[in-house]
């Protein structure tokens, strides 16, 4: 017998021809994350990747890193064994034990794509429970309501199992485009980050940050998120731009009605020249229609207007307590609520509009001369903090 874990992935199999390509930038991820262990084996088989050679105490934790890879399915640990029914039923018993389901209701779900093998699944089904309620009195098989599955699969080798852990599904993070992600320190931008990595979007942060109105731990905050999302991505760059000079020239010049969204114009203008020199087609924000002022449609459409780029919001119709979830899932969400100052709430307006219409916010930039060579200093001298996956070991 041997140990393995079995890795399933999730949408590949629904590519066609493309199917490949998606299945090798999986499979380079997963190499790379269990790199650093020893003797540790990686294969593709039939629909799915094997996991061989690693320390048994060690298998949580790659199950656990495993399942944040983005376009991973779900992961069992599984026993390898000979495809021969005496064996089987053997091992399948020393499973059970080992995983101290011998009483309860049960049943078994063979499936066999080694068409060769001598049983088909359904007789494997009534072949293995049969023998497994000899060995084990306090079972009994429910087929609707069990307690509990004896997975059986007949491939390159019979592969038996009983657990399954759930991993965060979508693509690999590479196969879908690049987008600059506007990250904050909030709640919202690290779960919409973590959705677009989902779908395999391969993402560059940028975070404004206004030393000394926002201090050096709301930065450290950002940064710590960023960490996490990296856990999901493997690697995540993190531009920081000094937004000082910025924020106080609009504080001091611009109608102050209008100062979050000529801040959000001004942030998204100098997203978009990031983007373009870091090689991403798009940008993401975490908005949502109507969380706040600067986010009714008439807000959004205003910030956006001002940058060519498609803008990616994938929290847009999300409410508050869907985007909350996401954020415990992932982890982003303590650090979130860390009660370190965001630029954008140092700088809020007494009343701010929300209704701005873009003609007017035109006339307003355009009364601000020295805008124009702020942003585009900002967007050519920043700090760039690259952050990887932390290591498995
Ligand atoms: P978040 O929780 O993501 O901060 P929010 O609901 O607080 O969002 P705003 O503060 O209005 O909303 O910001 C809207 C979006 O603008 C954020 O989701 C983020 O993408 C971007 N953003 C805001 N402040 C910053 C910042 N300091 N650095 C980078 N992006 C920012
Ligand atoms: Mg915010």
């Amino acid at each position: 017998m041997k140990q393995v874990l079995l890795v399933r992935y999730a949408e590949i199999h629904l590519k066609g021809l493309n199917r490949p390509y998606f299945e090798r930038a999986l499979l380079h991820q997963i190499q790379k994350l269990v790199a650093p262990i020893e003797h540790i084996r990686v294969w593709k088989g039939d629909g799915r990747f094997y996991i061989a050679g690693y320390p048994p105490h060690m298998e949580q934790r790659i199950m656990t890193e495993v399942c944040k890879i983005c376009g991973v399915h779900s992961v069992s640990p599984a026993w390898a064994v000979e495809k021969d029914m005496d064996c089987i039923a053997e091992n399948a018993a020393g499973l059970l034990a080992s995983s101290g389901k011998t009483a309860g209701r049960f049943k078994v779900d063979a499936r066999r794509s080694d068409k060769h093998f001598y049983l088909n699944s359904m007789q494997i089904n009534a072949e293995l429970g049969g023998r497994m309620l000899e060995k084990f009195p306090g079972l009994q098989v429910d087929i609707h309501h069990p307690d509990f599955v004896l997975s059986c699969e007949i491939r390159e080798e019979a592969y038996l199992y009983v657990d399954r852990m759930m991993a965060v599904g979508g693509m690999p993070v590479g196969t879908a485009g690049r987008a600059a992600l506007l990250l904050s320190g909030g709640i919202d931008s690290p779960v919409a980050g973590y959705m677009l990595a989902k779908r395999g979007v391969e993402l560059e942060a940028v975070y404004f940050h206004s030393f000394p109105h926002t201090s050096e731990r709301a930065k450290q905050k950002v940064v710590d998120l960023a960490q996490v999302i990296a856990g999901y991505t493997g690697r995540l760059p993190l531009n920081v731009v000094n937004f000082t000079q910025i924020q106080e020239y609009l504080y001091e010049n611009g109608p102050d009605a209008m100062l979050t969204i000529l801040m959000r114009r001004a942030m998204m203008r100098i997203a978009e020249r990031i983007a373009q020199a870091t090689g991403c087609q798009s940008l993401a924000t975490g908005e949502t229609i109507g969380q706040v002022a600067s986010q009714t449609m008439d807000a959004l459409v205003v910030t956006n207007a001002v940058v060519e780029m498609p803008i990616f919001q994938p929290l847009i119709c999300f409410d508050k307590m869907e985007t909350v979830e996401v954020a415990k899932k992932i982890g982003t969400f303590d650090l979130s609520i860390l009660p370190y100052e965001d630029c954008c709430t140092v700088f809020t307006p007494r009343h701010p509009t929300t209704k701005p219409r873009l003609d007017r916010v035109e006339e307003a930039e355009a009364k601000l001369p020295e805008l124009e060579a702020m942003i585009e200093k900002a967007a050519s001298d920043y700090e760039i903090i690259n952050l990887y996956r932390k290591s498995i070991l």
